[in-house]
């Protein structure tokens, strides 16, 4: 076993390592202050530089501009990108443009593709996915209202749907609707890509997340479908496959994600060393003397690198043996490291005192709009309920 990444990757993560220390970072404040409408020219900026320098789209397929990663290296990227909450957006490897893009790959007709992956891929446009309904469970999502009843050539789309990330600003949603209700439950819905022009489509606002609403990608709408009209050629996919391509797109999406958050813990690491290193709370002595801060400290450590392995296994276990391999390790992963990155966050406030819950440094900032990483693709208790019933079905089947 070589626990090294891969020598060809070597150079490039060093690249997007520098690229985000040298010109992301300090950027940071600018946007996260000004907002991502105000910044957007500087953001547009970055997005050239990273392009000029042969950096966009880690997850792309070469064809598509991208730099063709698989799923390994993509995340060992995606760590690296983690590091700021602009990374993934300045590569062109933020959700949910990413999973839109592979599921347009693998699923998209031709027509399909001209009109809206090319665009998304070259980041010219932006995109949302319109899944979960506030009046029906996210967490089961057969339980879907949201219906797309064929009328001729087109579909006509009316529902209620919430959480749909980045939808301000984006030329186009995917919504998974109900197209056969009389079909088994995990084959009642399809994915239509609806562009938001569409008469119907109603933003009715940016949700406030503990207080935020944020604004273009860095936001999540609430959105109203109200008899949109589409041609049944938008449908992405067999009908009834809705299910199917979701479960595709959020394999993957949480290897991408649980590698983000490791770049969160890796930042949050090096915040609160420097914090406890340098903050005197003693005439003659910093809080890196005090064993509370050093056991936080060792913990911490333990915990980014055992979710680094493990994440790490489960990307190239998907790789090599199928995402039905790795089913298991998904969800772990899944649950175990939005957890530790939620710990480190509060730790790392907590040693930070007051300054910790101040816009001064990037905690703050983690603590609001990571807390959702525990919930969204799966909460956590459905995670490891699916988890724990596979692993004693082995026996009880003795
Ligand atoms: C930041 C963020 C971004 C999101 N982006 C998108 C997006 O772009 N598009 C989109 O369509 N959706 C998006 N979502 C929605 C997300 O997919 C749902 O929030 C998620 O599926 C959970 O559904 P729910 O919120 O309806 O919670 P519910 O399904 O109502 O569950 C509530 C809680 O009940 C518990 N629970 C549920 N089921 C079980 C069970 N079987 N056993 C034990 N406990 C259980 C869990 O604690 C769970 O947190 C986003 C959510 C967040 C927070």
């Amino acid at each position: 076993m070589d626990f090294d990444p891969p020598a060809a990757v070597r150079p490039l993560l060093e690249r997007v390592e520098a690229f985000i220390a040298d010109r992301v970072i300090p950027a940071e404040r600018e946007v996260l202050e000004r907002g991502f409408v105000a910044a957007a020219p500087r953001l547009a900026e970055l997005r050239a530089q990273c392009k000029a320098e042969s950096l966009w789209g880690p997850q792309l397929p070469t064809e598509l501009g991208g730099l063709g990663l698989g799923l390994v290296e993509h995340g060992l990227v995606s760590e690296r990108l983690g590091r700021s909450p602009l990374g993934h957006y300045v590569f062109g490897a933020q959700a949910p443009d990413a999973g839109n893009m592979e599921i347009l790959h693998k699923y998209g007709t031709p027509a399909q593709r001209q009109a809206w992956l090319e665009p998304l891929a070259r980041g010219e446009i932006r995109s949302c996915f319109s899944m979960t309904e506030p009046e029906n469970p996210g967490s089961n999502p057969t339980m879907l209202s949201c219906l797309a009843r064929r009328d001729g050539d087109d579909y006509v789309i009316d529902g209620h749907k919430w959480f749909t990330s980045s939808a301000d600003g984006a030329a186009f949603a995917i919504v998974m609707a109900v197209t056969n209700p009389d079909a088994p439950p995990h084959a009642r819905a399809s994915m239509i890509i609806v562009p938001t022009d569409t008469p119907g489509f109603e933003r009715a606002r940016n949700i406030k997340i503990m207080g935020d609403a944020g604004e273009g990608w860095a936001s999540h709408a609430e959105i109203w479908y109200r008899g949109v009209r589409v041609p049944q050629d938008n449908r992405l996919g067999a009908e009834g496959a809705g299910f199917l391509i979701a479960q595709e797109r959020l394999g993957p999406g949480r290897i991408h994600h649980c590698m983000r958050w490791i770049g969160i813990c890796e930042r949050v690491f090096d915040t609160t060393c420097a914090h406890v290193a340098r903050r005197k709370i003693d005439s003659d002595k910093t809080l890196a003397s005090r064993q509370i801060a050093q056991a936080w400290i060792a913990e911490a450590r333990a915990e980014i690198d055992a979710s680094r392995l493990m994440v790490l296994h489960a990307a190239w276990t998907i790789e090599h043996k199928g995402f039905a391999a790795a089913r298991d390790q998904v969800s772990l992963i899944k649950f175990y490291v939005a957890d530790v990155m939620m710990r480190l966050v509060d730790r790392a406030i907590q040693l930070h005192g007051a300054l910790g819950i101040t816009s001064d440094t990037v905690l703050a900032h983690y603590y609001v709009h990571e807390r959702g990483a525990r919930i969204y693709d799966g909460p956590d208790e459905v995670h490891k309920m699916v988890v724990a019933k596979r692993i004693l079905q082995r026996y009880t089947a003795t």
